[in-house]
């Protein structure tokens, strides 16, 4: 057996929360037998195996009584080009934000909205990761997945993959599929979204009127290093809300006692609400108990100050639930997977 299955590991350097829990089993996958390996282990020792990337999108609430599998698979493969469209693989463990890095060399476009996103390649269809106007779903080429209930691997299409914001059947059956590897199909032409917040702002900040893919990537990278904290210095999970869909009654009613509510239309006739502005409007913005608190400059991420464990959070997430659902009638939906 080449998996090396360690006992009691401390997951801390594992959660971007910075989190202190125990796993009571630990092991890193390296190749698709390593992943078959760990499982046949879980089944053979009667232990639950959970999947992990980056631990980007995690709240753990308590030592983890199972078998801690992080995917640590590498490698990126170009699987067609027809001059025009390019569709790229990459393994599930390789790192979401230089996997970004790397189809920009390459000279392809698609994947810049979405720089910087910390976490895996596999990790990202789980919740269709989305930034400034695109999400994984616009790009998707496809994806292969181990079911854990059969043992056999199966290809998504898009279609199959029921995405949508923040959400995807990965989610819905969560613990259901593993996935190995992700398929892309980006653009030699770039087709920018620039739309979003500021994108284009801050493009024309820099003087630059025609911008490459790799000019929007730069600009997003900047824009969101000033704005949300590095997980290596302050723990967090980045966004720890959804941004609710409501009717678009409420929308008005809302909009009508306060008049600066920030709402986007949606398509299907809901508004979409920013979740970072009813939480600030509320009051919570920079709030501190203990080392759990909301951070200073963005109200919609939750930060660990240092020793806060996961219950603690939890908690100060339920009380802003509960705040928020009393002065505007929203429920706010937690975005990281809880265990
Ligand atoms: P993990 O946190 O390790 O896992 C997340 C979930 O996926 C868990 O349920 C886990 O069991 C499951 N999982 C992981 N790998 C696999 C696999 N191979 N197969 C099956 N299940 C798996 N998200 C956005 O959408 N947009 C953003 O702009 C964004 N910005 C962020 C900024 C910061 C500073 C931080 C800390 C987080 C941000 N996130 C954002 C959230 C997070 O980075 C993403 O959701 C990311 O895709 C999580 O990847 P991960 O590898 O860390 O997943
Ligand atoms: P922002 O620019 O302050 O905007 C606040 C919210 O308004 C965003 O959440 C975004 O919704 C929405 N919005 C802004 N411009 C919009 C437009 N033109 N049309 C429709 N909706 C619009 O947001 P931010 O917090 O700095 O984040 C910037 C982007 O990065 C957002 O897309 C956000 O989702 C993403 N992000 C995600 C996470 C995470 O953990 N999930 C963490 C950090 C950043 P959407 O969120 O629906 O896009």
């Amino acid at each position: 057996m080449s998996l090396q299955v360690q006992s009691q590991v401390s997951l801390k350097p594992f959660n971007s929360f910075g989190v202190d829990v125990e796993a009571r089993l630990f092991a890193e996958a390296h190749s698709d037998t390593d992943v078959r390996e760990a499982l046949a282990y879980g089944l053979e020792h009667e232990v639950a195996v959970l999947v992990i990337g980056g631990g980007s999108n995690l709240l753990l609430t308590a030592d983890i009584d199972s078998l801690v599998l992080r995917m640590a698979t590498r490698g990126i493969r170009v699987l067609s080009d027809d001059g025009s469209k390019v569709v790229i693989e990459a393994e599930a463990g390789e790192p979401w934000h230089p996997f970004v890095q790397h189809t920009l060399s390459l000279g392809l476009s698609g994947l810049e909205n979405l720089s910087l996103i910390p976490g895996t390649v596999g990790a990202a269809p789980m919740q269709n990761i989305g930034a400034y106007g695109v999400e994984i779903k616009d790009v998707f080429a496809g994806l292969t997945a181990l079911d854990r209930q059969s043992g056999e691997m199966r290809d998504f299409t898009l279609q199959e993959c029921n995405f949508a914001y923040r959400d995807s059947l990965f989610k819905q059956e969560s613990g259901r599929w593993l996935i190995l590897r992700v398929r892309f199909a980006l653009d030699r032409a770039a087709h920018l979204h620039l739309e979003y917040g500021p994108v284009r702002q801050r493009l024309t900040e820099q003087g630059i009127e025609h911008p490459t893919a790799s000019d929007v990537s730069q600009a997003i990278c900047s824009i969101r290093n000033e704005k949300l904290p590095d997980p290596a210095v302050l723990g967090n999970a980045g966004s720890f809300f959804k941004n609710p869909l409501v009717s678009a009654a409420l929308a008005a009613r809302l909009k009508g006692e306060y008049p600066d509510l920030v709402a986007y239309a949606q398509p299907d006739g809901r508004m979409k609400l920013a979740a970072g502005w009813l939480i600030e409007r509320a009051g919570w913005k920079g709030f501190r108990e203990a080392d759990a608190g909301v951070h200073k400059l963005q109200a919609l991420v939750l930060v660990n100050y240092g020793g806060a464990t996961g219950l603690q959070l939890l908690n100060l997430a339920q009380r802003i639930q509960k705040d928020i659902f009393e002065r505007f009638h929203v429920d706010l939906e937690m975005e990281p997977n809880r265990y």
